[in-house]
């Protein structure tokens, strides 16, 4: 369901603009507003989930992260960043930093990444 307010669903049903870089029946992807490497973008399922966290073993569950994984590749390819590699990342939580609580997948690169992560 969807929850009154939620920024990216609020992207999703294109209340709010956004750059878009992908779109199937299962995900969107969109360029990051404040991009913390050359190319990032997100990509978030269509349907609202607070986080990875909401995600259950159930088979439409694990089907929608598969679609998340599998559009975060092609989204990676499409940029431009096969070549060099890239990072992707699910921030959940307060500890994991997540600032907006609709699932989403960081798509990240066109720099060397830092290790450990801040
Ligand atoms: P988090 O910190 O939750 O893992 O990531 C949320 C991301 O959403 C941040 O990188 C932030 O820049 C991005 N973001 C927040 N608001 C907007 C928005 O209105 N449009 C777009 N395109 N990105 C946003
Ligand atoms: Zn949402």
């Amino acid at each position: 369901m969807r929850p009154m307010g939620c920024l990216f669903c609020k992207i999703v049903a294109r209340e709010i603009p956004s750059q878009i870089v992908f779109e199937n029946d299962h995900v969107l992807s969109f360029k990051d507003i404040n991009p913390q490497a050359p190319t990032h973008a997100l990509v978030i399922p269509k349907r609202h989930l607070t986080g990875i966290f909401d995600a259950t073993d159930a088979d439409a569950d694990r089907q929608m992260l598969g679609e998340l994984l599998t559009a975060g590749r092609q989204v990676a390819a499409q940029l431009g960043l096969d070549a060099k590699g890239y990072r992707l990342v699910i921030n959940q939580g307060q500890d994991g930093g997540q600032s907006v609580h609709h699932l989403h997948l960081h798509v990240m690169g066109g720099r060397p990444m830092g290790w450990p992560p801040g």
